[in-house]
């Protein structure tokens, strides 16, 4: 298999074959991400891309879901996302899905007949780093789009019928912005159809835009029980049937929840933690942490 590139994957597609369509990041400019700092975008030839199918169909020859690789594949032409899609079930004649990470920019490129289509092939299950619906905290992660931009194309993904999984991240509105990220984010989300939302917390790593900021006292970041509060808040104004999956390490604990059904248990099991445990042992737990998680 070519693997050149930094392989990301989000846990819930841990069962999916991988395939390494593309490598980095079309864009590297969110302040909070060190992923490909030090990678370029690359899109993998197609005679990579079918030697890696091929072995693929050796050992798995039934596989029903595959992932495909890189910061944001679905940044390619709708052509090449369509010459991709086919290939693959050239190869694989049981896939039904063909998932990978998208970013909003990406699916603004496209038309809703052409992501009509990419569905129809069998592209299906983007994770979209959306991160907050909070305009002033998307400009603060220098995201690069707007609420109103999210919901846009989310709209698009829907009438398409293509299924998408949005993430958010608590603290990175910084300190005492908590509260304001979490009531615009909920209010955002509340209108997409997310198939599910994905809960990570910000951790400042060195090398990024926003750690320089917290060093130069630009960016204040927010303490680990104003996140827990945050996330209490995300879940206590979130309008929607949807599960909710803040189970990440970068997460001090991890919940799940289906709402709206679990929403007074885990808020409550949130505000236990609030009580009992104390802000160093959460800020040891950040400090220990590696990598975005
Ligand atoms: S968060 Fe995603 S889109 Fe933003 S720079 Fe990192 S990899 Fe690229």
């Amino acid at each position: 298999m070519h693997f050149t590139g930094r392989t990301w994957r989000p846990p819930y597609e841990a069962s999916s074959v991988i395939i390494q369509a593309t490598s980095g990041c079309t864009y590297r400019k969110c302040r909070f991400c060190n992923l490909y700092q030090d990678e370029c975008f690359r899109m993998s030839p197609m005679e990579e891309f079918e030697e890696d199918l091929a072995e693929i169909k050796r050992y798995q020859p039934y596989a029903r879901r595959i992932f495909w690789t890189g910061a944001n594949p679905f940044s390619m032409s709708y052509e090449n996302l369509k010459l991709r899609a086919l290939t693959v079930r050239d190869y694989l004649i049981k896939c039904q899905t063909m998932a990978m990470f998208a970013s909003i920019r990406d699916i603004r490129d496209k038309e809703v007949w052409q992501l009509k289509k990419l569905r129809a092939m069998g592209i299906n299950g983007l994770t979209i780093g959306t991160e907050s619906g909070d305009d002033e905290t998307l400009a603060l992660a220098g995201k690069g789009y707007t609420a109103a931009d999210i919901l846009e194309q989310c709209r698009k993904l829907d009438e398409a019928g293509i299924e998408y999984y949005v993430v958010y991240m608590t603290g990175l509105a910084g300190k005492g912005n908590g509260e304001r990220n979490a009531v615009n984010s909920a209010r955002l989300f509340s209108q997409l159809n997310s198939y599910f939302i994905s809960v990570d917390s910000l951790t400042l790593f060195a090398g990024t835009e926003l750690y320089q900021m917290a060093q130069a006292g630009q960016f204040i970041p927010a303490d680990e029980k104003e996140r827990l509060r945050e996330l209490q808040i995300f879940i206590q104004n979130l309008q929607i049937r949807t599960h909710l999956f803040a189970n990440t390490s970068s997460n001090f604990y991890p919940v799940t929840a289906y709402l709206p059904k679990e929403r007074e248990a885990v808020v409550s099991e949130l505000q236990h933690i609030m009580d009992t445990v104390s802000e160093e042992e959460m800020a040891d737990y950040r400090r220990e942490l590696k990598g975005l998680g």
